[in-house]
């Protein structure tokens, strides 16, 4: 078998553990993992439309909807006009919703386990193969648009190169290293698209600290 395949082999473990780990939360919370993600989504992002949930979580619109629906029965979001433009409705989570996200956003304890197994430098190589992953499964249309450092204005790859916090954030203004990759930051802003092809180049040629 490939390294490629083994690698996806490896991966499909991961997920077999985390579609587990969310169906036994289902049980005990009642919510569906669909349900679950726009809860946390909702919490984590901030008030939003029903089209933009479904494109973000990557689902349908149809299911979305019905997810919603089975939401606002079980008091865990309420729908309110969009105060910029009162013919659509954003959703809101309620209290509820916001106690159940918390807990839906824990990650499992065998996962956390296993990831601190690895030494801090493979840490930093695993982030940052995620990250080239993600990144092109972005590019590709096969994921949604993620809030990467490299996809951001305020990241400045290899611009200390040779150490090893080779990145900048322009944003809090420090450097950082790959083990400080950001894969969903709060802050990100996305570069323009005329800049990503070089923010790209220059993070994939960043080197390791000598
Ligand atoms: S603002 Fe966030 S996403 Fe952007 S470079 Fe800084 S840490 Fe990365």
């Amino acid at each position: 078998m490939s390294t490629s395949m083994n690698i996806a082999t490896g991966l499909s473990k991961i997920g077999m553990l985390l579609r587990a780990s969310e169906w036994a939360r289902a049980d005990t919370s009642g919510l569906t993992p669909t349900q679950s993600q726009i809860l946390v989504h909702l919490v984590s992002r901030g008030p939003a439309r029903v089209t933009d949930v479904a494109e973000e979580i990557a689902v349908t619109q149809p299911t979305a909807s019905d997810s919603v629906s089975a939401l606002v029965r079980k008091g865990m979001i309420q729908k309110r006009s969009d105060p910029a433009d009162a013919r659509a409705v954003l959703l809101h989570p309620t209290p509820a919703g916001r106690r159940v996200a918390q807990d839906a956003a824990v990650w499992p304890d065998a996962l956390l386990a296993a990831i601190d197994v690895l030494e801090p430098d493979e840490q930093a190589a695993f982030l940052k193969g995620l990250t080239k992953m993600i990144r092109t499964m972005q590019v590709r249309g096969a994921i949604p648009v993620q809030r990467l450092c490299v996809s951001c204005r305020h990241f400045q790859p290899n611009k200390h190169k040779g150490t090893d916090q080779p990145h900048h954030c322009a944003f809090v203004d420090a450097a950082f290293g790959d083990a400080d990759l950001r894969l969903d930051c709060g802050d990100h802003e996305p570069a323009e698209d005329t800049d990503t092809s070089a923010l790209w180049a220059a993070f994939a040629s960043a080197t390791p600290a000598e």
